[in-house]
């Protein structure tokens, strides 16, 4: 698949452009590059199936968020798979608003549209399917491979896909096996001829003679198919993974449809998830504050040891390099780290001997802090209280 570009740099506008603004210039974009205006174009096709593309992201608050943060790898980009790109014939139904309001009737080109982009090798699309995958923090860190049981349209294994019980066709009665209709339109360009898809052969020019009986002639019928699907490590809770090609099978043996898997990360009983980092929050006793020691935390591959100093004051962070999750593919390099948290347990209750010896520090120099002590204490972890 060829690199994408920056959807912002597609529709011509800055990172920070206002909906206003990115409304506009996609405006702009479909215009310049719609079809009726470049027949044949591939080219313009192409700029004008991007500036969809790019639209539907950079419009969606949701998207746009993913999308500035994770890049295309947010979109479905990510470890192996491919984002499928937009259809001609869904972006009139997606976007058809954006050319109403103030631009008026007399539009009506825009609104249908029809299959002109895949006219001659018109070939019925099977649709998406999509699934959710819940994964534990331990999966995102070693990336997983699940797999799915999935109820979907598969190719009739009785007409092979064709739909014909002998694999007989015969020219199309509607479009006299040209494949598309011809009518004349009113459009802001003047008036048009506009071509469709026959709605009667999709396009082929041919039809079916004798239907497949398992099929009806449709080429399909429901099945089921074990899916497998590579979860790239380091993804992220709400990030689609597009499986392409599994989706349901296209009619009389058109291109599938395919896979959008949303990833959903369980929260773990103990880390907690920031980025590539994980957080782990260590509650001290109060004698090993003190006097130092060690305490047992856990990382995503076990419980470890780690030593805390004399003296570890509560809001202090222990920072463990590399022991968070690894960065997602193209999205940074090498691990985040595991930061620990410290907190101090205070004893709430203490026995007779306890609260004596504790009696007998009362006042001692070592228990009071000084005012520098207090300073320092309180700039250092301003962060943490603000
Ligand atoms: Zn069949
Ligand atoms: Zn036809």
């Amino acid at each position: 698949m060829a690199e994408k570009r920056d959807y912002y740099e597609v529709l011509g506008v800055k990172k920070g452009a206002s909906d206003d603004e990115i409304k506009k210039a996609y405006k702009k974009m479909a215009i310049k590059y719609h079809p009726d205006r470049n027949p044949d174009d591939k080219e313009a096709e192409e700029k004008f199936k991007e500036a969809a593309e790019a639209y539907d992201v950079l419009r969606d608050p949701d998207k746009r968020a993913r999308y500035d943060q994770f890049g295309h790898a947010g979109m479905g980009g990510a470890g192996g798979f491919s984002g499928g790109g937009f259809d001609m014939n869904d972006i009139f139904s997606m976007f058809g608003d954006i050319f109403g309001g103030h631009m008026g009737g007399g539009f009506e080109g825009f609104n249908n549209f029809g299959g002109r982009g895949r006219r001659g090798a018109q070939k019925h699309q099977g649709s998406d399917l999509r699934l959710k995958v819940k994964l534990t923090l331990e999966e995102v860190a070693s990336g997983a491979t699940k797999k799915f049981k999935v109820k979907k349209d598969v190719t009739c294994t009785h007409c092979h896909g064709t739909g014909s019980q002998d694999g007989k066709t015969e020219s199309c009665g509607t479009c006299n096996g040209t494949g598309y209709t011809t009518r004349t339109v009113n459009t802001m360009f003047g008036r048009m001829q506009q071509q469709s898809v026959c709605p009667t052969c999709g396009g082929q020019g041919t039809v079916i003679k004798n239907k497949c009986s398992h099929c009806s002639g449709t080429g399909v019928v429901s099945g089921e198919e074990l899916v497998e699907v590579q979860i790239p490590a380091g993804v992220q809770d709400g990030m689609i993974l597009n499986v392409q090609g599994k989706g349901n099978a296209g009619r009389n043996n058109g291109y599938a449809g395919d896979i959008q898997v949303y990833v959903e990360v369980e929260p773990h009983s103990e880390l907690t998830r920031r980025e590539n980092d994980l957080i782990y929050n260590l509650l001290l006793d109060l004698p090993t504050a003190i006097l130092g020691g060690s305490a047992e935390i856990p990382t995503i591959d076990g419980r470890v040891k780690i030593k805390i100093e004399p003296g570890t004051q509560p809001g202090k962070t222990v920072r463990l390099r590399g022991k968070g999750l690894p960065a997602l593919h193209g999205y940074g390099y090498g691990y985040g780290d595991l930061i620990v948290n410290i907190s101090v347990y205070i004893p709430e209750t203490l026995t007779k001997e306890e609260h004596s010896a504790f009696e007998k520090m009362r006042g001692s120099e070592s228990f009071i802090p000084s005012q520098s002590t207090k300073t320092s204490f309180f700039q250092k972890f301003k962060n943490l209280f603000s």
